[in-house]
């Protein structure tokens, strides 16, 4: 089959500046860093459009200015394509090493074609651009078909693959057919089917592209469905996976586990005073001092209004009742700031631990919403242990009982 490379470079300009079009078009609604990454590969889509371009108007242009400056463009886009894939595969982008790579293959096409001309020379050349450019992909995304891979890593991955088996093939073919006939070679059957996948890279690249950034669309949308949006902590789904593993860990290896249900004292009274704004200051102040009171491995997380949960791994009711007291006195210590005037803001909290028989986080927020309430029957700014009768050894503070409800 006789191989028609202005055909193909026609085919390859036309396609990937449709693609960079239809990209642009229909990514308009895109903010932020997602239409940034659409830019440059849209741009890298267009450098390699316009290098097919230049090698269609060979009959325009010097055939040596065709060679570099096609090559050149080229190198370019394969060079931002792999630079915005690596950025997606949240890789460092390596900007400074791919584009030197693409201007010293440009440099050695240019000496491979005006003062030392070889067409092994410069196949060589683009045989090493394009290895180096794909292992800048192939190694971040080598475990693509393990546990972890996603469907976007391994359409870009097995692209790399197929890019440096089919460059591989074509400089072997011409390094081994000029040391055997000691000349240089016209175009081969490797030469086609390499010009070929160069050709479709952009489309499938694209594919594995837009793979990616639903990935990240998709994760990040997964990430703010479980973060309440005022505080920045766990909302109540998230409380409740953490929860969920958590519970089962404990169950599993005969481990402790305890709740804290925490609840801001007379909250509506700040609104009434700072008013609503004011409020949500207080709020996220309020998570600030209650994470610096907790432990690393606890989880905090607001179930709604001015109640929160912490999620304590490892902790028996005795000390998770010490843990809800050190909690309570942090945050009476100091009086809040609130539109530079002090507030002084309390929080009563309900305490229980696992026991044998609880299904569930709803089974021990059932318990704990019981202790709280008797917290705050009995004065608030204080906390009450759900599993009555514990208290007594443990609980050094006054304002700690025990609900014998
Ligand atoms: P108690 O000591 O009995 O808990 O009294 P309280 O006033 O804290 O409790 P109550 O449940 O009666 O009122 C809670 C208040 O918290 C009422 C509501 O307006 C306020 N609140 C709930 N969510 C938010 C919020 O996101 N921002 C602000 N600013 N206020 C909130
Ligand atoms: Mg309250
Ligand atoms: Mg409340």
């Amino acid at each position: 089959m006789p191989f028609d490379i202005p055909t193909a470079a026609l085919m390859g300009s036309t396609q990937a500046t449709m693609l960079a079009a239809t990209l642009v078009f229909a990514t308009r609604g895109y903010v932020g860093p997602a239409r940034r990454s659409v830019h440059v590969w849209v741009a890298s889509l267009l450098l390699q459009a316009a290098g097919w371009m230049l090698f269609r108007q060979h009959a325009f242009f010097n055939a040596d200015f065709v060679r570099i400056a096609g090559n050149g463009l080229l190198v370019l886009g394969f060079a931002e394509a792999t630079r915005t894939l690596r950025i997606m595969c949240g890789a460092p982008q390596h900007r400074a090493l791919l584009w030197t790579t693409a201007l010293l293959t440009t440099l050695a096409i240019a000496w491979f074609t005006r003062l030392q001309p070889s067409y092994v020379g410069r196949i060589n050349a683009l045989g090493l651009a394009a290895t180096a450019f794909s292992l800048q992909l192939i190694w971040p995304l080598r475990d693509s078909f393990g546990r972890g891979g996603s469907p976007g890593r391994r359409v870009i991955l097995l692209m790399m693959l197929l890019v440096v088996a089919s460059m591989g093939w074509r400089v072997l073919a011409a390094d081994l057919a000029a040391l055997g006939a000691g000349i240089d070679l016209a175009p081969c059957l490797a030469d086609e089917v390499n010009t070929l996948v160069l050709m479709i890279e952009p489309l499938l690249a694209s594919v594995g592209f837009l793979l990616l950034y639903n990935e990240a669309a998709q994760s990040e949308l997964a990430r703010m469905a479980r973060i309440d949006p005022l505080t920045r902590i766990a909302n109540r789904r998230a409380l409740a996976e953490h929860a969920r593993r958590m519970i089962a860990e404990a169950v599993r290896h005969g481990r402790e586990f305890a709740v804290l249900l925490i609840d801001a004292d007379h909250f509506k009274r700040v609104n009434d005073q700072f008013g609503h704004a004011g409020g949500d200051s207080v709020l996220c102040t309020l998570v600030a001092r209650l994470q610096r009171a907790l432990r690393a491995s606890d989880v905090l997380g607001r179930l709604g209004g001015e109640e929160f949960v912490a999620l304590l791994p490892d902790t028996g009711a005795a000390a998770a009742l010490e843990t809800a007291e050190r909690v309570r006195a942090a945050i009476a210590a100091d009086a809040l700031t609130v539109a530079g005037q002090p507030h002084a803001l309390t929080v009563s909290i309900g305490v229980t631990a696992l026991q044998p028989g609880d299904g569930g986080l709803e089974d021990l927020l059932h318990r704990a919403d019981r202790a709280l309430y008797a917290a705050k029957r009995a004065g608030r700014n204080r906390v009450v242990a759900a599993d009555g009768g514990q208290d007594a050894a443990v609980s050094p503070a006054p304002a700690t009982v025990a609900d014998d409800d």
